[in-house]
């Protein structure tokens, strides 16, 4: 258990939780892009580690156990069910790990499970138990708070808060948003909002698929709405009106989306979307004005992002210590010491 809860840091100011493992330790090799399974618990749990430490030290508060997808039917999906309390388990001892060594909170995790189906009973009771082994690991291992996230249906929303309820820890609850502008079972992000805050979360928001741009009109639509915390963790990707989700994005350079399969870029072929640092910065000091407390990045977030969010709400993680300087560079830069010609030939550079 951290020292500062997390009802409280947030009655204080704002708190960062990092997300986007999944498409982080895609890129390093060791997770396949396609069924996004955390295998990498279990096999590679040392690069599980390194990363939750990379964005400890980039100042995220919280240390969100690597058990998004964990759950029985993607176990199922690639025949290792049998593994699916080693990983949840696992992925709870290095959270917990990490988030000691810098004060930082420790999340348990459950999301989307792709069989929740509206008016279908023998899916909701699928769902519930689904959550109910899931929460029940991350309460065993003593987690600060629980999220829920990436949910596209308000009804398994609410199944997920209501088995996490029953555990009185803290609860976030994120909604990912498609390109319809509404949750799958028709209710606005609004609705959904006023229904999670009615049910007794903590925080409600969005999470994943949408970028920046596309995501803060609803956020604050939301922000108007409730009276409870408000959560924004965007993709780092710059979303548009007319693709509005990192799924619909589409090169726009010719050449290259011709060598793309099925000529879509998601999910491995995002990176001429990416977002700068500076624009993350943008985001965080947006989102903080108008009045959200609980932010983040997700799917395609490194470090470097979230230490500019850090940054931007006025901290200075341990990973600020290497934050650009561009004095000492050696065209660039305005140092003494600096041979004038080199300064002077910055134009040709
Ligand atoms: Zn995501």
């Amino acid at each position: 258990m951290s020292t500062k809860g997390f009802l409280e840091r947030l009655a204080e100011g704002p708190v960062i939780c990092a997300e986007g493992y999944l498409f982080e330790l895609e890129r390093r090799g060791y997770l396949q892009a396609g069924a996004y399974v955390p295998e990498v618990v279990l096999d590679f749990p040392e690069q599980v580690e390194n990363l939750h430490r990379d964005f400890l030290r980039a100042g995220s508060d919280v240390i969100e156990a690597f058990t998004y997808y964990a759950h029985r039917e993607k176990l199922r999906l690639i025949g290792r069910e049998a593994d699916l309390e080693p990983m949840n388990r696992q992925a709870l001892a290095i959270a917990k790990k990490v988030a000691a060594e810098g004060d930082a909170l420790v999340a348990g995790n459950i999301c989307n499970t792709n069989v929740y189906a509206p008016d279908d009973a023998g899916a909701a009771r699928q769902v519930r138990a689904m959550f109910e082994e899931q929460i029940g690991w991350a309460v065993e291992a003593g987690v600060d708070l629980l999220i829920a996230e990436t949910f596209s249906w308000l009804g398994e929303a609410e199944i997920a808060l209501e088995v996490m309820r029953r555990s009185k820890l803290p609860t976030v609850v994120t909604f990912a948003l498609h390109k319809e502008d509404r949750l799958r079972d028709g209710a606005t992000p609004s609705e959904a909002a006023k229904r999670i805050e009615a049910l007794g979360a903590d925080v409600v928001g969005l999470n994943c698929t949408r970028g920046p741009r596309t995501m803060m009109p609803f956020v604050a639509e939301m922000r108007r709405a409730v009276g409870i915390h408000i959560a924004a963790l965007p993709v780092p990707y710059r979303t548009t009106r007319e693709q509005p989700t990192f799924q619909s994005l589409i090169d726009p350079d010719p050449v290259c989306r011709h060598c793309l399969p099925n000529g879509r870029s998601f999910p491995v072929a995002l990176d001429p979307f990416t977002t700068t640092r500076y624009e993350i910065a943008a985001f965080g000091r947006e989102a903080l004005e108008l009045g959200v407390r609980y932010l983040g990045v997700c799917c395609g977030a490194g470090p470097h992002h979230i230490r500019a969010l850090a940054e931007a709400l006025g901290r200075r993680p341990p990973a600020s210590r290497f934050s650009a300087d561009m004095t000492k560079h050696y065209a660039m830069g305005t140092d003494p010491t600096l041979k004038a010609a080199n300064q002077a030939y910055v134009r040709n550079l």
